[in-house]
């Protein structure tokens, strides 16, 4: 039995089935989607124009080889768009959209078998002939060789600081993409959180809601930095300095170097600097120990992730009219509570001063960004895996333990034969893999290996690189 699930219909499930459906001759592939739209995912099925990419639009892709490339695509939709661009995050949702059905269709017309279930999975588990049995409803099963997990980050949990009054009001918002399914409009609105969720979020408010008052609370009150308008230059000693990263010990000496860099002369742009970082940053994060893992995430994540997930300059210059305007207070500040019903009432202590302070809010949105904590989560499939042992969570709860090439570990710590995740739930291992042009790499080189490896060639076939051109 060759046949494969891939579990998750986001953007990361639709390039693996797409590379699969391309390569896999003689089994079934399988695309567990769930009843959300598939290929858009949390990203791309938003309908607010204003909520851009946050790579440029020549940089985003879904499959190794396009018949299309999303630029294209934009321009015959849009008028000419150049490559540069931060495009709409709805177009590239479309663009993922337009990609999969023509693989679809090509894979029809070669007679290939595959199936979507528009089913959540409910349970992955291990056969005792081999293979997997991935549960979709009562008594529906699905017999595979091979599963991929491609779900995505967790759904929010609410903080701790939030009371059970406060959440049963219905003025907490745990879902940033729902603010439609509020009618009425507060007088204040207050988001936990300023990282990329949170600036879409404002920018969704400020239009629905042009009279609220707008606050937006997290620990170091660092929004995102900006893109540059145009793409910048390699900074000349890019090679060298990851060479140094990569042969350094600890991160104070990679930091060290890190800063020698930007004060180089003639000074490179700061961002070109982080940005050609790309390649190694993966295996950076891998020769951390858990303790340099624990310094990093605890001391320097929060300006890593402003600096390195940057948003485009109109969102930025968005933000910053509506700071001119006084319609947006950005506060540095700890959220201790967030009590009663409406108003809420929220609880801060301002990081410089320390002084506590309670903001009253109409609406308090929670957007503190990824969540991968899967031992916590309230999610029955990784809950499951967790319990039979055929999955473990992450120390610093960085979704599940797992091999460089996304085979996960099981609780003995052996590599889970068959089983693979993609994406978020990755981030234990390959730190940076949540984006779309390291999703549809590591899509690209899974299809690849399950096929070159471990697919029976007496069942099924692969087609090869060379056999398609
Ligand atoms: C707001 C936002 C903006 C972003 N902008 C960009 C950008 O501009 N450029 C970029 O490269 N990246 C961007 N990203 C990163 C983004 O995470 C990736 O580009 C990509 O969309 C991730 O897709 P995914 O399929 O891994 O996850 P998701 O989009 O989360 O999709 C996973 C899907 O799996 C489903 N699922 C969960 N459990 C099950 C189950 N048991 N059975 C079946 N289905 C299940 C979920 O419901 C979900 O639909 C952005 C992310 C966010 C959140």
């Amino acid at each position: 039995m060759a046949d494969i699930a891939v579990v998750g219909g986001g953007a990361a499930g639709a390039a693996v089935f797409g590379e699969l459906l391309r390569r896999v001759d003689g089994a079934t592939v399988h695309w567990v989607v769930g009843e959300s739209a598939p290929g858009r995912g949390v990203a791309y099925a938003t309908t607010d124009e204003r909520h851009l990419l946050n790579v440029r639009a020549a940089g985003m892709g879904v499959f190794a080889e396009q018949d299309e490339d999303f630029v294209q695509h934009a321009s015959r939709h849009l008028g000419e768009v150049s490559g540069t661009d931060f495009l709409p995050r709805q177009l590239f949702g479309d663009f993922v959209q337009a990609q999969i059905r023509a693989r679809i269709e090509v894979a029809r017309q070669a007679g290939r078998d595959f199936a979507i279930h528009t089913e959540s999975a409910l349970a992955v588990t291990r056969q005792a002939t081999g293979g997997y049995s991935v549960q979709l409803g009562p008594g529906r099963h699905l017999h595979v060789s091979r599963v991929i997990l491609a779900i995505g980050a967790l759904t929010q949990r609410p903080l701790r600081t939030v009371s059970q009054k406060a959440l049963d009001s219905g003025a907490y918002e745990l879902d940033p993409w729902r603010l439609a399914d509020h009618a009425k409009a507060p007088r204040r609105l207050l988001v936990i959180g300023t990282g990329l969720t949170a600036v879409d979020t404002l920018l969704s408010a400020s239009t629905r809601w042009p009279n609220a008052q707008l606050v937006a609370v997290s620990r170091h009150g660092q929004l995102p930095f900006t893109h540059s308008a145009q793409p910048l230059t390699t900074y000349p000693h890019q090679a060298d300095l990851n060479r140094a990263m990569l042969a350094s010990h600890g991160l104070a000496a990679k930091l060290r170097l890190v800063r020698e860099a930007l004060n180089d002369i003639p000074q490179p742009d700061w961002r070109s600097v982080i940005d050609g970082m790309r390649p190694i940053n993966a295996t950076l994060w891998q020769g951390f120990s858990y303790e340099q893992r624990r310094q990093f995430l605890r001391h320097i994540r929060w300006i890593w992730e402003a600096s390195r997930h940057r948003t485009a300059p109109a969102s930025s210059e968005a933000v910053q009219q509506l700071r001119e305007e006084g319609r947006l207070q950005v506060h540095a500040a700890r959220v201790l509570k967030v009590d009663g019903s409406v108003p809420l009432q929220v609880t801060i202590r301002d990081r410089a001063n320390q002084l506590v302070s309670t903001i009253e809010s109409d609406r308090v949105i929670q957007a503190t960004g990824l969540d991968t904590a899967v031992a916590y989560a309230e999610h029955g499939l990784l809950s499951q895996l967790l319990r039979d042992e055929l999955a473990v969570a992450d120390p610093l709860q960085l979704g599940l333990l797992a091999q460089a090439d996304g085979q996960l570990l099981n609780a003995h710590g052996e590599p889970q034969s068959g089983l693979y995740a993609l994406g978020s739930l990755l981030r234990g291992n390959l730190w940076e893999c949540t984006a779309m042009p390291e999703i549809r790499a590591a899509a690209h080189q899974l299809a690849a290996q399950l096929c070159e490896t471990t697919i029976a060639p007496n069942r099924s076939g692969c087609v090869s690189d060379r056999q398609r051109s």
